[in-house]
């Protein structure tokens, strides 16, 4: 396969990282120069191929990519339909998040900075981080909720044991956004030396639009993966969404083509209609958060609402600006799937396939029973497997009583 180097998508930002009315810089003056900074040499490497070059070589020789396309045979007979698993949970670390923090890794180094930071909410990211750190012989410092260092305690060992420092944060719903919280407050008292490692397409421009390319290998790979194994584009590719960088990666080279819908799925929770969920799209409304505008969940004089979601990594009241973006375009399709589907669907998997998905990719997998039968039959569907369920082991021991 050939090395990947991001191509300009249509849906690019414009120079101050817009997409539409949404996205921006939204963030205190003391950070403005830091973001300045990384933007002017972002703009220097993105498509410059020595950078890549060296991204591509981690890539590969270290993350394990190319990731398969798997045809899910059970599953396809079962559905009449024909399933590929995009397998981002065999990456190293277990997740897509690796792709990124490779490559951010790689910028800190580039910009001169000795220690990164990141936020992080079912851990993977900060794992991937801590890991990344650790090949390139940065410090790292990790906030997290502590609702989520409870839940997620593998993870955090994981960190600590790689040469991490992590900080569990209590303030608000102890979850992601208040991780980001803090992880920001440190940064605007530590940019000279520091590089401030985003986990997902959101936060104040560059990163939407950084976190992108760097995920927009998965699709680049799915497409020839799919040329090759039918002849013919899918029509349908799935991913679930917390902020919404796998799904972003997912569709990146979908988008256009006319035969594929793009679908992603937001946390259910306990339902819509229960107020419990981590559905910014389907309930929220444009606010800002994190340095962007972007679909948030907030109360009507708009305080944030708490999201809740059975899984860490989508328990986010807010989402990436480029998904605001391609909702109101019509661009790609969005759904919801409930705590319980997600978890129907996570044995499902796990007996048909001998696949154990994240609890986070376990709600794309959950669509596939949400699609009307006589509209899947026959259909060729792409779902981004982000990442392995080892790390919610022993939250389903406790769910599941097997
Ligand atoms: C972090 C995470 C997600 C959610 O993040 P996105 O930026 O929306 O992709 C999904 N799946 C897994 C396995 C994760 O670790």
């Amino acid at each position: 396969m050939q090395d990947y180097i991001p191509t300009a998508f249509d849906f690019d930002p414009d120079a101050r990282g817009h997409f539409g009315i949404f996205g921006g810089r939204f963030v205190p003056e003391t950070l403005m120069p830091a973001l300045l900074e990384l933007d002017a040499e972002y703009k220097k490497v993105r498509f410059d191929e020595e950078f890549w070059a060296e991204v591509n070589y981690y890539l590969r020789e270290y993350v394990g990519r190319p990731s398969p396309l798997y045809r899910a045979a059970s599953l396809s007979k079962e559905l009449g339909a024909e399933v590929y698993l995009k397998r981002e949970d065999l990456n190293h670390t277990g997740a897509h998040k690796i792709n990124n923090t490779i490559a951010q890794g790689l910028l800190a180094k580039r910009m001169g900075k000795t220690k990164i930071i990141a936020e992080t909410g079912a851990g993977q990211h900060g794992v991937a981080s801590a890991t990344v750190a650790a090949l390139m012989g940065l410090e790292c410092e990790v906030f997290m909720g502590a609702k989520d260092v409870a839940r997620q305690e593998l993870n955090v060992f994981r960190m600590k044991l790689l040469g991490a420092k992590v900080h569990s944060v209590e303030s608000g719903s102890k979850t992601l956004k208040d991780a980001m919280n803090d992880a920001i407050r440190h940064w605007v008292t530590n940019a000279r030396d520091t590089f401030y490692v985003i986990g997902t397409a959101a936060g104040p421009h560059p990163y939407p639009l950084m976190v992108r390319d760097f995920q927009a290998i998965i699709s680049k790979e799915a497409k020839e993966q799919i040329l090759q194994k039918t002849g013919a584009m899918p029509d349908m590719v799935v991913a679930c969404i917390g902020g919404g960088s796998n799904a972003l990666g997912m569709f990146a080279h979908f988008i256009n083509e006319e035969k594929t819908q793009c679908i992603g799925i937001e946390a259910g929770g306990h339902g819509l209609e229960s107020g419990k969920h981590g559905a910014s799209l389907a309930l929220g409304r444009p606010g800002i958060l994190h340095g962007q505008l972007s679909y948030l969940l907030q109360s009507a004089d708009g305080q944030i609402d708490e999201a809740h979601s059975i899984s860490a990594g989508l328990d986010y009241p807010g989402i990436g600006p480029e998904h605001s973006y391609l909702m109101e375009q019509g661009k790609v399709m969005y759904d919801s799937v409930t705590d319980d589907e997600a978890m129907e669907a996570f044995v499902w998997l796990s007996r048909a396939e001998g696949i154990v998905p994240a609890f986070e990719s376990a709600h794309a997998i959950a669509y596939l029973k949400k699609i009307p039968k006589e509209e899947i039959k026959g259909k060729v569907i792409i779902i981004s497997l982000s990442g392995r369920g080892d790390k919610d082991m022993p939250q389903a021991m406790e769910i599941l009583k097997l």
